[in-house]
């Protein structure tokens, strides 16, 4: 098997024109990964911490000293390559080398080792014999912590092509509604300035519900019926809007409040009047058993865990036994390395939590996570529809189609 040679890091920009980590890893001297942080805009309480005390510089410093450790080594083995990341951070949070270090090094090792052995990433992140597509989920209308004032308070309506049958028209169709989206809301608003959100979602003024509509409009006046060829998602990242001290949550652009049985009733409203298949973080992070409510009540919809488990193992643990969702985010960041991200995604698996593998609001043009969705069997890939950075991912899985190991796309 291959062995890494040689280790090198670097900080670059993000989507945002933030600092982000990049590493680079090379085995047999000839086999390049390369692999750039992502980061979080409305981030969970509990996940990986990105960089030490904030500084992405201080991360950067521990590059050294693991890569001492590693050289040498087979690139393919992440399970080794974790353990000396874990054994020089100590923390349990990576709050001394940060989250971006490790999942920079990971990724970029296991995207070395595929190429040293001529197979793709997602081969080595699976073992299936068969692989399916999952169904891109993207964002075609932004607000709260990823738009400006005047915006809808929920973070995001997703559009998911949930009658393709191939990965092109599934793609195809995203981009149409986003599209017909815009000619919907500058019908109702002449002002509209055509600005979009931090992942690529248009960012109209309007109010939660109305935001709906144009969402609903935009997929008719294409002939989809909801539910059929298309359906609506909404990520409503509830912890943004959760205030601890009043025990509520404050809906400010909107101008209402919210306490936890209304929030449940307000959530109830959307997901039936919106034929909603897709419904993240509908409560806040803590919210377990409102959340397990929400997954009772709607065997058909998938109920959704991003910042409620965070891409940890534990947590989701909890969330099981608490029986809080039937669905769950995978984001690697918010581990920290890949193999406890996979590590997670088999738990899940096991307990027939569906995944979705998912980008950051701040993301690089790498495109590893196209494959980490394929890998892990998640059922949707959320990476946004437009937007370079969106579009890197959206353009991988087009490339992976042409090769014969993938049996069209998933169900839902
Ligand atoms: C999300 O909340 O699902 C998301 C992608 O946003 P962020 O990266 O800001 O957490
Ligand atoms: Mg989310």
């Amino acid at each position: 098997m291959a062995k890494i040679t040689s280790i090198n890091g670097r900080l670059i920009y993000n989507s945002r024109g933030s600092k982000a980590l990049e590493v680079d890893v090379v085995s047999d001297n000839q086999y390049l990964g390369r692999s750039c942080a992502p980061s979080g805009a409305s981030v969970g309480k509990y996940e990986a911490v990105s960089f030490p005390n904030d500084q992405p510089e201080e991360s950067l410093r521990f590059l050294d000293e693991i890569s001492k450790k590693i050289i040498g080594y087979e690139s393919d083995d992440l399970k080794f390559i974790d353990e000396v990341i874990k054994s020089v951070d100590g923390t349990a949070d990576y709050s001394k080398i940060g989250g971006s270090l490790a999942y920079a090094i990971t990724i970029a090792t296991m995207e070395s080792a595929s190429k040293a052995v001529n197979k793709q990433l997602f081969q080595l992140i699976g073992d299936q014999n068969e692989y399916r597509f999952p169904l891109p989920l993207g964002n075609i209308l932004g607000g709260g912590a990823h738009a400006g004032p005047g915006t809808p308070d929920i973070q995001e309506i997703l559009i998911c092509a949930t009658g393709s049958k191939t990965i092109r028209d599934a793609i195809e169709t995203n981009f149409a509604v986003h599209k017909e989206l815009q000619k919907v809301i500058e019908k109702v608003d002449p002002t509209f300035t055509n600005g979009k959100g931090d992942e690529g979602g248009w960012a109209p003024k309007c109010k939660n519900e109305k935001a709906l509509e144009f969402c609903v409009t935009a997929c008719e006046n294409l002939g989809y019926t909801l539910g059929k060829e298309v359906s609506l998602g909404v990520d409503f990242a509830s912890s943004t809007q959760w205030n601890e001290e009043k025990g509520k949550y404050v809906y400010e652009r909107a101008g209402f409040e919210n306490t936890p049985e209304k929030q449940i009733e307000f959530v109830t409203g959307i997901i039936k009047k919106y034929k909603i298949i897709y419904a993240e973080d509908a409560v806040h992070e803590e919210a377990f058993e409102d959340m397990a409510e929400l997954t009772a009540k709607f065997p058909d919809t998938l109920i959704v865990g991003d910042d409620l488990t965070v891409t940890n193992k534990n947590i989701l643990k909890k969330a099981i036994e608490q029986k809080s969702c039937n669905a769950a985010i995978l984001k690697v960041n918010q581990a920290g390395s890949l193999y406890d991200a996979l590590e997670f995604a088999k738990l899940a698996s096991s307990n027939n939590i569906k995944l979705i593998t998912s980008h950051r609001s701040g993301e690089s043009i790498d495109s590893q996570i196209s494959h980490i969705g394929i890998g892990t069997n998640s059922k949707m890939l959320k990476i946004g529809v437009v937007g370079g950075e969106r579009v890197a991912k959206i353009n991988e899985l087009i490339r992976i189609s042409e090769h014969d190991l993938i049996q069209g796309v998933m169900e839902i």
